[in-house]
This record gives structure tokens, sequence and C-alpha cells, in this order.
């Protein structure tokens, strides 16, 4: 069986990482008395810039998360022992392709497949 520690070690470095960042991330959504306060802004613009923060960050938020659960669902596969197999059709993922994205979870041509479903969807 091929080894994938270092992927392994690297997806862990990096669902830490995003773990942190979601953890700032909403950490800054709590109001700040002190920032209200030092504001230059009138209160109506203040309203329009928070409500505009609250949004990118709730996407933000919502991109970290899902990235989270990639990662997170990949590890799992790690343990299981399934690391590296197409979630789709259980063939090996190309080296190549897990270097580069470690948390993929379809192969090449499941991933085409996929994209083209997607795209007929909509
Ligand atoms: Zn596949």
């Amino acid at each position: 069986m091929a080894d994938f520690t270092e992927l392994y070690e690297k997806l862990k470095k990096e669902k830490a990482q995003l773990s942190e960042k979601l953890r700032e991330l909403r950490a800054l959504g709590q109001p700040s008395a002190e920032r209200r306060e030092g504001s230059p802004f009138g209160k109506r613009e203040e309203a329009a810039n928070e409500a505009l923060e609250l949004e990118k960050r709730l996407g933000q938020e919502k991109r970290l998360r899902s990235a989270l659960a990639e990662i997170e669902h990949t590890l799992r596969k790690y343990e299981a022992g399934t690391y590296g197999l197409c979630d789709s059709c259980g063939q090996p993922i190309e080296r190549a392709r897990l270097e580069a994205l470690p948390q993929a979870n379809l192969c090449l041509s499941c991933k085409a497949r996929q994209a083209k479903d997607a795209k007929r969807a909509r």
C-alpha cells in the first residue's frame, strides 16, 4: 500500500490552521464596545458597514467550514484505511492529484463527471 503519511500530516496541519482561522473569524464577530465608541463614522454609515462586514464574514465562515468538513472527511477516510480511494468509484485517486490536493475525494474522471452533471443540473 502506498505511503500517505506525509499527506496525512499535511491535512492535519491544514485542519488546525482552518480551525484557527474560523475561531478568529468568530471572535471578530463579537461586538466590541470600544471599537464602536472610537469610530469616526456616523451611526448610519457604521451600521451599513457592519452589515457589509457581517455578510463578508458569514461568507468566509461558510467557505472555511466546508473546507474543514472536507478535510475532516478525508482524515476519517485515512483512519478507516480508505484514503486515496475515490468516494464514487472506489478506484485509487491519481497520486499526482493527491499531492496537489490532499483532500481530494474523487478521482479525476469522477470529478469531471460530477462537474458535467452539475452543469447539466443548472
Ligand atoms: Zn472515481
